[in-house]
């Protein structure tokens, strides 16, 4: 027979104050932390950016992501249950994510997300510490903070069950991470090329779409891509009474009306400073070309792998 303690210390006081409740009712995920390699030099690099704060900075970059792409009174958990119930609901639904779990291990490239092949409800964030390591100090913070939270979009998007393009799903997270007051100094509106090309590129877009259109276009992107497969055609007439290439071209112009206007501001200030002056902006202009390229090379962000990794598990 085992002996039973008939004696327990038990807490007189309460340990600590009841925790205040927060008006916005998000779910709270648990959140981990995983270090394969103690030795790194980006593993100490990120422990002596973060420190203590790790907790409220991860739960910081959670409330962001929440907020920007689920911000309403009402929130339900997505559910199987929900999704055939209320396929047409206008509240916002929030992925069921029970965890995430940050692994900062030595790998090419920057970050990925990926769901656990038992529970998809249990996403890893996997973080390069090489990465880490290579960006310069007075960045690191902040940078690391920007992945961070792109990463963690992906934790909470909706995905049209696998079928919307990778530029959209790539845009909507740089487009959160640039609401969330992280954009790295190198990225730039751009409006050649295709709309889903991706990352800033597609994020400064949806940006447009969010001015233009009014506060809550993305949030309602993001939950169109919870309702149904993606179809183009559909999808962009709905929500915007427009296709998505007509979309494109319009911010184009606006992006070109909205450049030459800060050409003729930046000439007239130049003017006004002398030639001496107008030489230096030259000048500042073409370091921060230069900068850009620095930057590119250190972003081997590898597309293909990172929809494969994300999307394809
Ligand atoms: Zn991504």
């Amino acid at each position: 027979m085992p002996v039973h303690p008939q004696f327990f210390q038990i807490p007189q006081e309460p340990m600590s104050p009841a925790p205040k409740k927060h008006h916005l009712e998000f779910p709270k995920p648990l959140l981990r932390f995983q270090i394969h390699d103690l030795s790194h030099p980006g593993t100490h690099a990120f422990l002596s950016a973060f420190g203590d704060s790790l907790p409220t900075v991860l739960h910081d970059a959670v409330r962001s992501v929440l907020t920007l792409l689920y911000t309403s009174n009402k929130h339900t958990l997505d559910s199987a249950q929900s999704q055939s119930s209320q396929p047409h609901s206008s509240e916002p639904h929030i992925p069921s994510t029970r965890s995430v779990t940050l692994i900062l291990q030595s790998m090419e490239g920057v970050a990925y997300t990926t769901g656990l092949d038992l529970d998809d409800d249990h996403k890893e964030i996997h973080f390069s510490t090489d990465y880490i390591q290579g960006i310069p100090e007075a960045r690191r913070k902040r940078e690391t903070l920007g992945v961070l939270v792109h990463e963690m979009v992906h934790c909470w998007q909706h995905n049209a069950f696998g079928t919307a393009p990778g530029g959209l799903i790539e845009g909507i997270a740089d487009w959160v991470r640039l609401n969330a007051d992280l954009a790295p100094p190198h990225w730039k509106q751009e409006a050649d090329g295709d709309w889903d090309a991706g990352y800033q590129h597609t994020g400064y877009f949806l940006e447009y779409l969010e001015q233009r259109f009014g506060k809550g276009s993305i949030m309602a992107v993001n939950q169109e891509l919870r309702r149904k497969k993606y179809d183009e055609a559909a999808f962009w007439q709905k929500l915007f009474d427009h296709d998505v290439a007509t979309l494109w071209k319009q911010y184009g112009k606006s992006l070109a009306k909205k450049t030459a206007r800060n050409s003729m501001e930046e000439a007239e200030q130049a003017e006004s400073c002398g030639d001496y002056n107008s030489g230096e902006i030259v000048e500042k202009k073409k370091d921060h070309r230069r900068n850009d390229e620095d930057i590119r090379r250190q972003h081997p962000r590898d597309f293909a792998q990172e929809m494969k990794d994300l999307y394809m598990t």
